[in-house]
Parts: C-alpha cells; sequence; structure tokens
C-alpha cells in the first residue's frame, strides 16, 4: 500500500554547551575562514556561529537552539562544491566533519546487494578506501547477527560507484547536491545508490527514510511532528529529461527520499545514510587526442553505439581545456609527470572502459579501428591500468575546471 505519511521520531537532548562551537562574525572570519568558502570562490561568507557536533543529539540542541535565536543554518561539509551552497550569508555554519565513520555494513537480500551505512562526513575516497581493502569489524555487521562483515570478507571486491571527480567530497554533501560526474553515463547520480537516509529537520526531530517506503499521493507527503502535521507539497514543474542538478527533484508518485536527495540541505541535515555498494571490475582508463573536433565528435558516436564496447564514461576536452592543460604543465611541477599533448592537438576525449584478461585484446583492436576512422591512433591516445597510472589520467581531468 502506498504510504505517503511519515512520522518523525524525536531522539534524546543534549545541553547545547556541550557542543563544540565558536561564536562571533570577527573570530570565524579571522581564526575560521575556511569554514565561509568553497570551491565556488564566491565571497562575502560569514557567520556568527560555528559548529562541530559529534553526535545527532548535539545536531538537534543546536538546531533547536538556533531556532530560538531565529537564526538560519547554513550544513557544511567537505565544501568541495562549485554553486556555493555551502557558503554561509550570516547565521550558523553546521559544519558535520566530526562525524565522519563507517557505521557498519549489510546486505539486503531483497535486492541482493550490499550496502555500507556511514556518517554523513566520511568521503568517498575513504568509503572506496574501506570497502576495498575491507577494513570492517566484525561486531559492524547491520543487523549484528547477520555476520555480513564475515561474509563481505570472502566477496570480490566492492567500491561506491559515484565519481565527481572531487573524491574528498563526502557522502552527506554529495546527497545534498545530487553529486553525479562522469560515471553518470553508466551509472546514474548519487540518488541511483543511495539506499536510506536519517534526517534532521527543523522541529530537532529525526526522519528515517529507507527508499520504497513513502511515496507522494496527489502530489504531496504529510510529515507529523510534535509541532504539528506539515504538509510537504511537490514543485508542480517538469524535470527535464537532460542531466541537471537544479532544483528540488519531482515527480507526481515520487519516493520521499528523492526529494531530500539533491535538495541542498533545505529540509535538514542528513546524520546517516546507507549507500550501495558495486562489484568491482578491472577499469583502463584511456584519453584520446584528436587534431579535428569533429573527428572526436564522430569517436564519441561510435564509442556510445558500439556494440562491444561500454565505456563507463566518455569526456569531451576542448581546445581551450587543452591550453589550460598545457599551460600548467609548463607552471605546475606536479604535471610534469604527464606526458606534453602536442600543439596541433585540438581535442581530447577521454573514457573509462571495464575489461577482463579475455577481452582486452578486442577491445584494443575495437578501438583501434574506431580511432583510425576518425583519424587518430592508439598512438595519439593514453592508457592505463595500473592504480598509479590510472591516477595520473584522473590527475589529468581534475585539472580542468
Ligand atoms: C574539481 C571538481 C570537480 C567536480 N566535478 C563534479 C562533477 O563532475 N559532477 C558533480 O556532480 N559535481 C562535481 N563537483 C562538485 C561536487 O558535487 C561537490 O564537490 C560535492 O557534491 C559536494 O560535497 P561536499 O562534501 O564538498 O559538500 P559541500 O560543498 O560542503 O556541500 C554541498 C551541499 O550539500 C549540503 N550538505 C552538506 N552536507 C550535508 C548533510 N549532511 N545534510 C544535508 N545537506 C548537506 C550543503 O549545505 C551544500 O548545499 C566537482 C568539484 C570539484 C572541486
Amino acid at each position: 500500500m502506498i504510504n505517503n505519511v511519515i512520522v518523525a521520531q524525536q531522539i534524546e537532548e543534549v545541553p547545547f554547551e556541550n557542543i563544540r562551537s565558536v561564536k562571533g562574525e570577527m573570530i570565524i572570519s579571522e581564526d575560521f575562514p575556511s569554514y565561509l568558502v568553497d570551491e565556488s570562490k564566491i565571497s562575502g561568507g560569514h557567520a556568527e556561529y560555528l559548529f562541530f557536533p559529534n553526535t545527532e543529539e548535539e545536531i538537534v540542541a543546536l538546531i533547536k537552539k538556533m531556532k530560538e535565536e531565529e537564526l538560519m543554518i547554513t550544513i557544511s561539509a567537505a565544501r568541495t562544491g562549485i554553486v556555493g551552497s555551502a557558503v554561509p550569508f550570516g547565521g550558523a555554519v553546521l559544519s558535520l566533519e566530526r562525524m565522519d565513520s563507517v557505521i557498519g555494513l549489510g546486505y539486503d537480500e531483497d535486492v541482493r546487494k550490499w550496502f555500507l551505512r556511514v556518517q554523513p562526513a566520511i568521503s568517498l575516497d575513504e568509503i572506496n578506501h574501506i570497502v576495498r581493502l575491507k577494513k570492517l569489524e566484525l561486531n559492524q555487521s547491520i543487523p549484528q547477527e547477520g555476520n555480513w562483515v564475515q561474509k563481505f570478507e570472502e566477496e570480490h571486491t566492492h567500491y561506491y560507484p559515484v565519481d565527481p571527480t572531487e573524491m574528498t567530497a563526502s557522502i552527506g554533501g554529495t546527497i545534498g547536491a545530487n553529486a553525479s560526474g562522469a560515471r553518470s553515463f553508466k551509472y546514474g547520480a548519487t540518488r541511483e545508490w543511495i539506499r536510506r537516509i536519517r534526517v534532521i529537520i527543523g522541529t530537532g526531530e529525526v526522519l528515517v527514510i529507507p527508499r520504497g517506503k513513502y511515496n507522494a499521493i496527489d502530489g504531496k507527503f504529510i510529515v507529523k511532528t510534535s509541532k504539528g502535521d506539515y504538509e510537504l507539497k511537490l514543485p508542480t514543474y517538469k524535470m527535464p529529461g537532460a542531466k541537471n542538478a537544479a532544483g528540488l527533484y519531482t515527480k507526481p508518485d515520487m519516493d520521499l527520499i528523492d526529494l531530500f536527495i539533491g535538495s541542498e540541505g533545505v529540509f535538514g541535515a542528513i546524520s546517516e545514510a546507507d549507500v550501495w555498494l558495486k562489484e568491482h571490475t578491472p577499469q583502463m582508463s584511456n584519453v584520446a587526442f584528436f587534431k579535428n573536433e569533429n573527428d572526436a565528435l564522430d569517436f564519441v558516436i561510435k564509442l556510445r553505439t558500439s556494440e562491444k564496447i561500454k565505456p563507463e564514461f566518455i569526456e569531451f576536452f576542448e581546445d581551450h581545456a587543452l591550453t589550460l592543460l598545457r599551460n600548467k604543465q609548463k607552471e605546475e611541477p606536479k604535471f610534469v609527470d604527464m606526458p606534453t599533448i602536442s600543439e596541433d592537438i585540438t581535442t581530447a576525449i577521454s573514457f573509462d572502459l571495464p575489461y577482463s584478461e579475455e577481452t582486452l585484446n578486442e577491445y584494443f583492436s575495437e578501438i583501434s579501428i574506431m580511432l583510425e576512422e576518425c583519424n587518430s591512433s592508439l598512438s595519439n591516445t593514453w592508457s592505463a591500468y595500473e592504480d598509479r597510472e590510472i591516477a595520473r589520467i584522473k590527475h589529468f581531468r581534475h585539472a580542468v575546471p
């Protein structure tokens, strides 16, 4: 049965004074300036309070206090966002950086998938590090009696596939932004990888939202709280078909979890999330170079329509981006490691391919034919299989703003 009514849960409160906090615009701007900016480089950020809670209970206490003082709250994670949404303009900054642990690992038997339960500030890098190396304690199984950690040890390597390039981004921030990145071509954005969240809302209560439990009826949800019932009416605009991250997600019968994903923290602070994990297959990273942009675009069409090759993503670097990279190669020592891009190249196409030992040769001959049909060649292409080499190619992409 479809259910659009969610009941907020009360949790214990702690004294406001227990929370690690900094008060005063002057001291925050002088001693904690990094909390007033993000990668957007938007200037003018300022705040009266800066909070570093350790627990949900502390978040509840500070939300209630800010409500009393009628101050708005800006949630801040790794501040790698490029739209300025973590930059405060007055009020309080709620930094969740102390809540950065793995809570546990579980296996959802209904859909036969592994998931990791984490606190919001853990970075995507750290999630992958822990999952790949299986650095989990036996008592971290969810539920405990499932012995999932032990069973996971015997599994193939897994990972969290969302990759917005900047892997220091946190899970909370990427849910806030519905971050996507190159791999969304094949795997979709963050939305597709979130199983369940806990959110602390403005009443200081918690919503526990698993995917598939609450769906909108007649374009609305009802949130029952200690302060009364709230009707959440969904926006009536139609989502564009093209990839985008603008505005709240909306769909007539949508899942409640999707309203929170991509909402930039306007409904509350995500304090916990379950993320799906995927089995890892070896990847080959490639960057193919072209003298002519039309040839590069023809190559993209071939990659997208190939029967044999199914890239994880395809990304396009135009002439200005390559000029910028060439200049960086000259200026920054860390780029010395990269091969030089010759001056007659105007366009590059970057793509990752999952492969196995059996398919590798076949893939190379297919790519070689496609490249030659587009006036390029394997000798004009960088390819990497080992982690270190793959990291170099990633570095190349990361360097383009
Ligand atoms: C070099 C570079 C390349 C990038 N490439 C891509 C790309 O290809 N695709 C893409 O999608 N993005 C890209 N990004 C941006 C990326 O999406 C963000 O970096 C990331 O999603 C933000 O995570 P964060 O932890 O830094 O969050 P922040 O920037 O700190 O916050 C982001 C938003 O989430 C909210 N928020 C943070 N934590 C929570 C929480 N616990 N609960 C509720 N709301 C919260 C904040 O209030 C803010 O609105 C790129 C960034 C960089 C620097």
